[in-house]
């Protein structure tokens, strides 16, 4: 057999195989670019556990008309421009693969308007652009994604229920919600509204919008500051637990991260407070030097990897330890009088 290059519409749809796993992964990369535009207002929409519909508007810088179609074409980017910002990485984007991803894989509108420009509209499906034209629309951008994995019924029929796939977008929203206090966020299906977040930079109140003001007040405040790193949030008061990891919430660089390493951390801050299988819920944001991480690990961006654990480990631990030590001794001596 001769070897040939293959057709990019081909190497798009193998990339979204690895980004775009399911719903919940169009929603964090749209919602990721919208962050990264500026915005300071998220509205996202979806039908059908985002198969049939996932809408994100912004009010973010938009896209000027004339690269409107390169950003849907592969390895686009205006976020990294040569090797070195490989290593000092300040935007949740940067390997321009999921606008060609998720366009290659359903049908997709995107409306935009860039500073004074009049606005631009372009379509495109299963990753081919039909048509991209001057359209009049409010500054930002709004992507629509209908009929998600209509070209690839394997990967459709891997999809749970829409109820399901419904709770993965309720999920990711919430963190991504989480992660940017100053950002209103909101997440809507055609008749309910999930959540709005208010946009005031506190974080305690995302989650008081989220989960209630009875589950917030479980929530203490953390705040440590280390050598290497520092690290802030939200940790439960020791007499609450849960029977899983679920309300365990991670960012590295104010990026969700899953992370063993730092799990543990959590499990030796709370020994002897909590039973083997009880666990808390932390909310915790660790900024460390973009040098000592490398985040180039995994095409979804959620594992990477620490130049040196231990100091992280110890850090976290301790704070964790210390901040829910104090709590309890404040405790007893308000229980004694
Ligand atoms: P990446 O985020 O890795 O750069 P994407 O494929 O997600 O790659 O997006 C490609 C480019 O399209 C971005 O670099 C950005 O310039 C532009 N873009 C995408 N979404 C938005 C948005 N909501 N607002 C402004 N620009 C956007
Ligand atoms: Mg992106």
């Amino acid at each position: 057999m001769p070897i040939r290059l293959l057709e990019d519409n081909l190497i798009n749809k193998i990339a979204a195989g690895e980004v775009i796993e399911r719903p919940a992964s169009v929603v964090k990369e749209l919602v990721e670019n919208s962050i990264d535009a500026g915005s300071t207002r998220i509205n996202v929409r979806i039908a059908g556990g985002g198969v049939d519909l996932i809408e994100v508007e912004d009010n973010g810088c938009g896209i000027p008309a004339q690269d409107v179609g390169t950003a849907l074409q592969r390895h686009a980017t205006s976020k990294i421009t040569c090797a070195e910002d490989l290593f000092n990485i300040n935007t949740m984007g940067f390997r321009g693969e999921a606008l060609p991803s998720i366009a290659s894989v359903s049908r997709l509108e995107l409306y935009t308007r860039y500073a004074d420009e009049p606005g631009a509209r372009v379509t495109a499906a299963g990753g081919t652009i039909q048509d991209t034209e001057a359209f009049p629309g409010p500054e930002g951008t709004r992507i629509v994604v209908r009929e998600l994995f209509f070209n690839t019924p394997v990967r459709k029929k891997f999809l749970k229920s829409p109820v399901t796939e419904q709770s993965h977008i309720y999920d990711i929203m919430s963190k991504l919600a989480l992660s940017r206090p100053d950002i209103s966020f909101s997440l809507n299906s055609e008749k309910k509204l999930y959540f709005k977040t208010p946009g005031n930079g506190n974080l305690r109140d995302v989650l008081i919008a989220i989960n209630g003001k009875d589950f917030a007040e479980q929530f203490i405040d953390l705040k440590i500051s280390g050598e290497t790193c520092s690290a802030y949030g939200l940790i439960t008061r020791p007499e609450f637990h849960r029977i899983n990891r679920k309300n365990q919430i991670f960012y590295v660089n104010n990026r969700i991260i899953k992370s063993p390493m730092l799990a543990r951390a959590v499990d030796e801050g709370y020994k002897g407070l909590l039973l083997s299988r009880e666990y808390p819920g932390v909310i915790v944001f660790l900024t460390i030097a973009p040098g000592e991480v490398d985040i180039n690990v995994h095409p979804q961006k959620t594992e990477l990897r620490f130049t040196d654990e231990g100091p992280i480990f110890r850090l976290l631990s301790r704070g964790i330890r210390d901040t829910v030590n104090g709590l309890a001794i404040n405790w007893r001596e308000n229980y004694r009088e």
